[in-house]
């Protein structure tokens, strides 16, 4: 709170709610010394320990978990959701995590695919939990189902290990555990990033689009209406384009080589780890300055204007390290070309092109809208 105060960044209004509530604090312990929050300044003394503020906060977080955890649990789509789960008998059961999915777009809820699992006989088979919000889009409803699509084709099971699975979704490696319905925890939005994540997702929007775009050269619509969105900025990854476009241009086929199965190690081997590490990074920094969109939104004028800010500096500075570190994977690339000899086995453009029809795509829609499903028929499903 008090780094909020000295933050030049947080606006007036703020700042006020925050001393009203602490003299509204001082009232209550039995010292009122009127309305003005500067006579309250030098009354550090019975401010309350640094434990006893520890556990106030750890009791918020409980009784805010708690909260969310009933109130978003108890919503009907949430709750289809869960059922669904169990009639399908995924075995990662969380009920928790949707409703934290909801929580992350403020009620809105989002448009996902997580990989789950369900044993069918004596095996264990990949599946995907994929929900498409209705609610959150309008034109722009096709790209995100292409989208998730792609994440879905970029599923794949490493292994199982006692109660864990490991699964990939791009360069995303996720672990999923075989849990029951009973072990549901807490909701909480604290969960750790993992490593690739938001390089993945990025990565994923990319070539979501090109799929978009061969889809509506094709005349292919599912949802969307017939005039199609702009496919600029559809999403807010595009804000980091100018991170990512060289490097998704020029490695392109081994990208994708390495989306597909646990294949990591095409992309790694051809620019090298601590390149790659490297231009992850990249995206933290920017998520870092500029993820809000008032502060993006600056940023974007004050380049145009050829402004010198805090904020436009970071941004050139990203820009130099992308350079820096694209000239040393183009050295890597070299090195690796010629340790190779021949080129790797890669799908060519025509081949990728070619995978997309509009069958496929009305298959893969008709697949996560099936519901009532016998057994022989979910066996059939999971093959
Ligand atoms: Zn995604």
């Amino acid at each position: 709170m008090t780094e909020k105060l000295n933050n030049n960044n947080i606006d007036n209004w703020e700042k006020n709610q925050i001393k009203k509530n602490r003299i509204k604090y001082f009232n209550i312990v039995g010292i009122d010394l009127g309305e003005d929050y500067e006579n309250y300044l030098n009354l550090t003394y019975i401010s309350p320990s640094e434990d006893t503020i520890k556990g106030v906060l750890e009791k918020q977080k409980i009784f805010q978990s708690n909260f969310n955890r009933d109130y978003y649990n108890g919503m009907l789509p949430q709750r289809n959701i869960v059922q669904e789960m169990q009639d399908r008998g995924f075995l990662d059961f969380d009920p928790n995590e949707s409703a934290e999915m909801y929580m992350c777009n403020l009620g809105l809820g989002m448009t996902y695919v997580t990989p789950n699992i369900v044993k069918i006989g004596d095996t264990f088979k990949l599946v995907a939990k994929v929900v498409i919000n209705f609610g959150n889009f309008q034109e722009n409803i096709d790209h995100s189902i292409d989208h998730e699509l792609n994440h879905l084709y970029e599923l794949a099971l490493v292994g199982i290990e006692g109660s864990t699975f490991t699964a990939t979704s791009g360069w995303d490696i996720i672990y999923g555990t075989i849990a029951s319905a009973e072990s549901a925890e807490n909701i909480s939005l604290n969960r750790p990033k993992r490593p690739y994540e938001l390089f993945n997702e990025i990565i994923n929007e990319k070539i979501s689009k090109e799929i978009s775009q061969i889809r509506i050269e094709k005349g292919i619509q599912v949802l969307g209406k017939p005039t199609q969105a702009s496919l600029k900025n559809a999403t807010s990854y595009d804000a980091t384009n100018y991170l990512v476009d060289d490097f998704f241009k020029t490695y392109k086929k081994e990208i994708l080589a390495s989306r597909k199965g646990n294949n990591l190690h095409i992309i790694l081997d051809a620019v090298g780890k601590e390149n790659f590490d490297a231009l992850n990074q990249l995206f933290s920094t920017h998520k870092e300055h500029f993820s809000k969109a008032f502060v993006y939104a600056d940023l974007l004028k004050n380049l145009a204007e050829s402004k010198d800010t805090e904020e436009t500096r970071v941004f050139h500075q990203l820009e130099q390290q992308r350079d820096e570190i694209l000239e040393k994977m183009h050295e890597h690339y070299l090195m690796y070309k010629n340790s190779k000899g021949t080129d790797l086995l890669r799908p060519t453009e025509d081949d990728l092109k070619a995978q997309i029809t509009p069958e496929r795509i009305a298959e893969a829609v008709r697949r996560i809208s099936i519901k009532d499903l016998t057994n022989e028929q979910q066996q059939e499903f999971y093959k």
